[in-house]
């Protein structure tokens, strides 16, 4: 028999929902194309798989390519046993201190990982008691914690990142840890919070395995210097001091304690653009019907997803951070303040559709505001923070407007159901988004009414509006040199991740933590080499 032949790279084709999908079907589809017959053809593996549903024509949109026998191993280059004395110094454990960790493991360099809060079990009974009590723990929330604030929520694993194989790198090694094969092809790949937590874990078991080492509940207060400026040690909050060559930064944008210490050490921080708003949260269904129209219920499509984005006097408006069938979290960090995100299980089962809704902030709109100077977004954010907390009650209760009242600019006097467990507090959240000095409800008010026209429904009395969606991402970027990806003012200090201004999500975070790795091994190389 002859070796089938190599007749294609790579083949898109459309499918519809009730069209079969296995592999003779697919053989049969891409012999038809390339009018050959399918035995002439190699095995076919599935590359990319995404829905579309433009135009009311919802079918699959498959990428195909001949099955390559010679790709490596998933996953590779394995990380190997690293030295064990743990010459960096990686602080917080969330994707860039993981991926930054494992990628200097690759290289045999050894790092000991700190992070305030606590591993995933143990978090995940604080998040418990923070929904069912209100407490925050300043240490241990849906910020903090091992695997970070992207451990509880719904996983997506979507980045604008255009460097295929490093993104590939990521994907692959988050499915050698354990999350599911579909995140190597799914066109918007997510994990969600009952599946991530183990795969981080399984990720830090292999690490402790290998000499890497991790310690939680290791809050860094402080950074010291050697004579020269570089940086020597860190201090943590039991006054006990860790000594490195190299300290790696990536505690992630809700850290607000941490940017006041590198500013206390002479670190210079820069004031950048991010975004604030609301979540919005529709039932399920009607986002479904939205999308999906009369194929709303087939059981081969999931619930559905959405974007929507609109520029309102020259900001953006958009949604950020979607959860089909998901859940609205308290994501606050510190106790005098309310901050809702989003989650989600790997099913994304739950009745409900929740989405950020927010407005992007420029620093000159800061500065008009009042607020000055490279902490001014935190400041901000606080102020929203807090105000949301006064008008939900004090507690963990969210101030919450029907959308088609805050269209209308009037208070709600109730809530539709929630999947947000404290619960709703009806209000006018118009005061609470504009009690920081910048008018964002009427530009949200604006684009909902312009949403609800390309979506009959999105502003409808049945979507609710839940506040406040206050870390999108980080409002300061600490600067790093562009070659070595140091601080300039602070030689062995690398910060990375979404914290210092590099990522803005799962994925990007865990790039620019691996890239930071290779930086440090250009100039650390492991003990015995
Ligand atoms: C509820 C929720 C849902 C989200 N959903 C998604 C999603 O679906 N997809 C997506 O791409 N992104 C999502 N994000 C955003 C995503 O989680 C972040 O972009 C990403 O985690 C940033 O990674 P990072 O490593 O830079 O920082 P982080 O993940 O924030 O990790 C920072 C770590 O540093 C630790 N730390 C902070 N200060 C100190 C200190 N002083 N000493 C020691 N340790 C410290 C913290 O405990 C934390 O573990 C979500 C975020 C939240 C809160």
């Amino acid at each position: 028999m002859t070796a089938p032949r190599l007749l294609f790279e790579e083949i898109e084709i459309d499918l519809g929902l009730d069209e079969p999908a296995d592999q003779g079907a697919l053989r049969a589809r891409v012999a038809a194309r390339l009018a050959v017959p399918a035995e002439e053809l190699p095995a076919i593996e599935l590359k990319k798989r995404a829905i579309d549903a433009r135009g009311g024509r919802v079918r699959f949109h498959l990428t195909l390519a001949p099955h390559d026998p010679s790709a490596p191993a998933l996953g590779e280059p394995l990380p190997r046993e690293v030295d064990r004395e743990g010459r960096v110094i990686v602080v917080g454990d969330g994707p860039a201190g993981l991926f930054c960790a494992y990628e200097l493991a690759r290289r045999g360099i050894g790092c000991i990982v700190l992070d305030r809060g606590k591993a995933v079990q143990p978090r995940r009974r604080d998040l418990k008691g923070l929904t069912q009590h209100g407490v925050v723990d300043p240490d241990s929330n849906y910020c903090f914690g091992e695997g970070g604030a992207g451990t509880y929520s719904d996983g997506k694993l979507y980045t604008r990142s255009h460097k295929r194989g490093d993104v590939r790198d990521v994907l692959e090694l988050l499915h050698v840890y354990g999350a599911p094969a579909e995140i190597l092809v799914d066109a918007r790949p997510h994990i969600g919070s009952n599946k991530l937590p183990k795969v981080i874990s399984a990720m830090r078991e292999r690490l402790t395995e290998l000499g890497v080492s991790f310690r939680f509940g290791a809050r860094v207060v402080r950074i010291e210097r050697r004579p020269t400026g570089a940086v020597r040690s860190v201090i943590l909050a039991d006054g006990s001091e860790i000594a490195g060559e190299a300290v790696v930064l990536a505690t992630g944008h809700s850290a607000r304690d941490v940017y006041e210490l590198l500013d206390d050490a002479g670190v210079r921080l820069i004031g950048k653009g991010f975004a604030l708003g609301v979540r919005i949260e529709h039932p399920q269904a009607l986002i479904n019907g939205i999308q999906y129209g009369k194929h709303r219920d087939h059981p081969k499509l999931p619930n559905a997803a959405y974007r929507v984005a609109h520029t309102e006097e020259q900001r953006g408006v958009f949604s950020f951070c979607m959860c089909p069938g998901g859940f609205i979290v308290p994501a606050a960090t510190e106790l005098d303040g309310l901050v809702v995100n989003g989650m989600s299980l790997s099913r994304r089962d739950s009745p409900y559709a929740n989405s950020g809704l927010v407005v992007s902030i420029e620093t000159e709109d800061l500065e008009r505001a009042g607020y000055r100077g490279p902490l001014a977004g935190i400041a901000y954010q606080r102020a929203i923070e807090r105000a949301a907390k006064l008008a939900g009650g004090g507690s963990l209760r969210a101030p919450a407007t029907r959308a088609a009242d805050f269209v209308k600019g009037r208070a709600s006097s109730s809530t539709p159901a929630t999947s947000y467990q404290p619960g709703l507090f009806a209000t006018d959240l118009r005061s609470v988004l504009d009690s920081g000095g910048i008018g964002l409800s009427a530009r949200l008010a604006r684009a909902l009414s312009l949403f609800e026209k390309r979506m009959r429904g999105y502003a409808s009395e049945e979507a609710v509006l839940v506040g406040v969606e206050s870390r999108t991402s980080s409002p300061v970027r600490v600067p790093r040199d562009p070659a070595s990806l140091e601080s300039p003012d602070m030689p062995g200090l690398y910060p990375t991740g979404e914290g210092a201004g590099y990522a803005g999500g799962i994925v990007s975070a865990a790039l620019d933590g691996i890239r930071v790795a290779r930086a440090i091994a250009a100039v650390l190389t492991p003990a015995g080499s």
